[in-house]
Protein backbone atom coordinates (compact mmCIF):
# COMPACT_ATOMS: atom_id res chain seq x y z
CA UNK A 1 0.00 0.00 0.00
CA UNK A 2 1.39 3.58 -0.93
CA UNK A 3 1.98 5.76 1.79
CA UNK A 4 0.63 9.25 1.46
CA UNK A 5 2.81 11.84 0.59
CA UNK A 6 2.36 13.66 3.60
CA UNK A 7 3.72 10.44 5.81
CA UNK A 8 6.65 10.02 4.18
CA UNK A 9 7.15 14.19 4.35
CA UNK A 10 7.35 13.40 7.95
CA UNK A 11 9.25 10.68 8.21
CA UNK A 12 11.93 12.63 6.69
CA UNK A 13 11.72 15.73 8.70
CA UNK A 14 14.19 14.56 11.58
CA UNK A 15 17.10 14.63 8.89
CA UNK A 16 17.12 18.03 8.25
CA UNK A 17 17.60 20.67 9.99
CA UNK A 18 16.04 23.24 7.84
CA UNK A 19 15.36 23.23 4.14
CA UNK A 20 13.60 19.94 3.95
CA UNK A 21 13.27 17.93 0.93
CA UNK A 22 9.64 17.78 -0.72
CA UNK A 23 8.61 14.67 -1.60
CA UNK A 24 6.72 13.92 -5.11
CA UNK A 25 5.64 10.33 -6.20
CA UNK A 26 6.48 9.83 -9.92
CA UNK A 27 6.17 7.16 -12.24
CA UNK A 28 9.67 6.33 -13.68
CA UNK A 29 11.95 3.48 -14.74
CA UNK A 30 14.16 4.08 -10.92
CA UNK A 31 13.15 3.77 -7.64
CA UNK A 32 13.68 7.02 -6.61
CA UNK A 33 15.59 10.13 -7.48
CA UNK A 34 17.01 12.96 -5.66
CA UNK A 35 17.42 16.35 -6.91
CA UNK A 36 19.42 18.33 -4.61
CA UNK A 37 19.53 21.15 -6.25
CA UNK A 38 16.17 21.38 -6.70
CA UNK A 39 15.63 20.14 -3.30
CA UNK A 40 12.73 17.32 -4.09
CA UNK A 41 12.89 13.90 -3.52
CA UNK A 42 11.21 11.97 -6.09
CA UNK A 43 9.68 8.36 -5.32
CA UNK A 44 8.50 6.04 -7.99
CA UNK A 45 4.54 5.12 -7.52
CA UNK A 46 4.14 2.39 -9.67
CA UNK A 47 6.70 0.16 -7.83
CA UNK A 48 6.72 -2.10 -4.68
CA UNK A 49 9.96 -1.04 -3.66
CA UNK A 50 10.73 -4.31 -2.17
CA UNK A 51 14.56 -4.83 -3.42
CA UNK A 52 17.22 -3.70 -1.70
CA UNK A 53 19.55 -3.50 -4.62
CA UNK A 54 20.51 -0.11 -6.50
CA UNK A 55 20.89 0.30 -9.92
CA UNK A 56 22.53 3.11 -11.99
CA UNK A 57 22.88 3.05 -15.59
CA UNK A 58 23.53 -1.05 -16.89
CA UNK A 59 25.54 -1.24 -13.71
CA UNK A 60 23.49 -2.72 -9.98
CA UNK A 61 24.50 -3.50 -6.73
CA UNK A 62 23.46 -5.64 -4.47
CA UNK A 63 24.18 -5.46 -1.18
CA UNK A 64 24.96 -7.99 1.28
CA UNK A 65 22.47 -7.46 3.70
CA UNK A 66 19.97 -10.13 4.24
CA UNK A 67 16.75 -7.87 5.04
CA UNK A 68 13.39 -9.36 3.39
CA UNK A 69 11.08 -5.92 3.31
CA UNK A 70 7.19 -6.63 3.62
CA UNK A 71 4.15 -4.40 2.57
CA UNK A 72 5.01 -0.51 2.73
CA UNK A 73 8.43 -0.87 4.01
CA UNK A 74 10.11 -0.36 0.81
CA UNK A 75 9.07 2.88 0.14
CA UNK A 76 10.27 3.68 3.27
CA UNK A 77 13.61 2.22 2.43
CA UNK A 78 13.82 4.11 -1.09
CA UNK A 79 13.25 6.97 0.49
CA UNK A 80 16.27 6.46 3.34
CA UNK A 81 18.11 6.26 0.11
CA UNK A 82 17.00 9.29 -1.16
CA UNK A 83 17.62 11.30 2.38
CA UNK A 84 21.49 9.89 2.26
CA UNK A 85 22.18 11.30 -1.42
CA UNK A 86 21.17 14.65 0.36
CA UNK A 87 23.53 13.75 3.74
CA UNK A 88 26.27 12.36 1.57
CA UNK A 89 28.39 14.54 -0.94
CA UNK A 90 29.16 13.55 -4.27
CA UNK A 91 32.58 12.80 -5.03
CA UNK A 92 33.72 11.90 -7.90
CA UNK A 93 37.39 11.13 -9.50
CA UNK A 94 36.04 12.91 -12.81
CA UNK A 95 39.06 14.97 -13.67
CA UNK A 96 41.04 11.12 -13.96
CA UNK A 97 38.01 9.85 -15.89
CA UNK A 98 37.45 13.30 -18.37
CA UNK A 99 40.55 12.63 -19.27
CA UNK A 100 40.36 8.59 -19.92
CA UNK A 101 37.26 9.56 -21.61
CA UNK A 102 38.88 11.79 -24.16
CA UNK A 103 42.09 10.05 -24.62
CA UNK A 104 39.83 6.79 -25.72
CA UNK A 105 37.92 8.86 -28.13
CA UNK A 106 40.88 10.08 -29.83
CA UNK A 107 41.66 6.69 -30.05
CA UNK A 108 38.38 5.59 -31.48
CA UNK A 109 38.07 8.60 -33.75
CA UNK A 110 35.04 10.50 -34.44
CA UNK A 111 32.81 7.90 -35.55
CA UNK A 112 32.99 5.42 -32.59
CA UNK A 113 32.34 7.53 -29.99
CA UNK A 114 28.91 5.60 -28.21
CA UNK A 115 29.11 5.22 -24.56
CA UNK A 116 29.17 1.01 -24.92
CA UNK A 117 32.11 1.77 -27.36
CA UNK A 118 33.95 3.77 -24.93
CA UNK A 119 32.76 1.41 -22.22
CA UNK A 120 34.57 -1.59 -24.16
CA UNK A 121 37.38 0.39 -24.31
CA UNK A 122 37.83 1.44 -20.79
CA UNK A 123 38.82 -1.92 -19.41
CA UNK A 124 42.04 -1.69 -20.49
CA UNK A 125 42.49 1.96 -18.65
CA UNK A 126 41.91 0.53 -15.29
CA UNK A 127 44.16 -1.89 -13.34
CA UNK A 128 40.77 -2.46 -10.16
CA UNK A 129 38.05 -3.55 -11.40
CA UNK A 130 36.15 -1.46 -8.59
CA UNK A 131 37.43 1.52 -10.78
CA UNK A 132 36.14 0.61 -14.01
CA UNK A 133 32.93 0.06 -11.99
CA UNK A 134 32.41 3.13 -11.41
CA UNK A 135 33.78 4.72 -14.77
CA UNK A 136 31.00 2.80 -16.17
CA UNK A 137 28.64 4.24 -14.14
CA UNK A 138 29.89 7.34 -14.21
CA UNK A 139 29.61 8.02 -17.96
CA UNK A 140 26.15 7.11 -17.63
CA UNK A 141 25.90 10.26 -15.25
CA UNK A 142 26.12 8.28 -11.46
CA UNK A 143 28.10 7.46 -9.41
CA UNK A 144 28.47 3.78 -8.19
CA UNK A 145 30.90 4.28 -5.23
CA UNK A 146 28.24 7.09 -4.16
CA UNK A 147 25.16 4.61 -4.27
CA UNK A 148 26.72 2.32 -2.49
CA UNK A 149 27.88 4.13 0.36
CA UNK A 150 24.32 5.67 0.07
CA UNK A 151 23.08 2.33 0.01
CA UNK A 152 24.71 1.43 2.96
CA UNK A 153 23.44 4.10 4.96
CA UNK A 154 20.06 3.55 4.31
CA UNK A 155 19.75 0.03 5.43
CA UNK A 156 21.35 0.55 8.55
CA UNK A 157 19.16 3.63 9.22
CA UNK A 158 15.98 0.80 8.14
CA UNK A 159 17.38 -1.29 10.58
CA UNK A 160 17.42 1.64 13.09
CA UNK A 161 14.44 2.90 12.25
CA UNK A 162 12.47 -0.70 11.52
CA UNK A 163 10.11 -0.63 14.61
CA UNK A 164 8.99 3.25 14.24
CA UNK A 165 8.24 2.41 9.94
CA UNK A 166 6.04 -0.23 11.19
CA UNK A 167 4.23 1.47 13.65
CA UNK A 168 3.48 4.24 11.25
CA UNK A 169 2.47 1.78 8.31
CA UNK A 170 -0.14 0.18 10.80
CA UNK A 171 -1.50 3.81 11.17
CA UNK A 172 -1.81 3.91 7.47
CA UNK A 173 -4.65 1.31 7.09
ZN1 LIG B 1 21.23 6.15 -5.20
Amino acid sequence: MKPQLKILQDFIKPYFRYKCPIVKYKKEEWNGLANTEKNIIYINSENDHLELNCMVGEVTYKPSSKIKLKGSEGYFFTLLHEVGHFKIPFKVKSRKFEKIKADIKKELGVTKTSLDSITYSAEDYFKKDSEYFEFRSWLKGGSMTQHIKVNEWAIKEFRRKRKDINKIIKNIK
